[in-house]
């Protein structure tokens, strides 16, 4: 098993930017990552793997305008983590 991978499903994203935000071929898109992220969690339980795998979830981008009244800072949460990292700026987090 290997110590460090990641999964790119990009599925949503040209969902998103083929159809539009909402659209049907937007929302068909979550449909499918879902069941493709089942799929896989369902791998890992076939494997017996799962309890020894951490994830870590993120986006590219989202296709919402950002609520401009919403400000604060990651550093709180990232400090509370007692973990070394290195903050690059606006959502650009490196663990070290
Ligand atoms: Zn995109």
């Amino acid at each position: 098993m290997p110590h460090l991978t990641w999964w790119a499903n990009v599925v949503t994203d040209a969902g998103h930017h083929g159809g539009g935000p909402r659209s049907d071929l937007a929302r068909a898109s979550l449909r499918q990552s879902d069941a493709r992220l089942g799929a896989f969690l369902d791998h890992l339980d076939a494997l017996g793997v799962t309890d020894r795998v951490t994830f870590v979830v993120t986006a590219d981008h989202g296709f919402e305008g950002s609520d401009p009244q919403v400000r604060g800072s990651w550093t709180p949460a990232l400090d509370a983590l007692g973990i070394s990292y290195r903050d690059e700026g606006p959502g650009l987090v490196y663990f070290l």
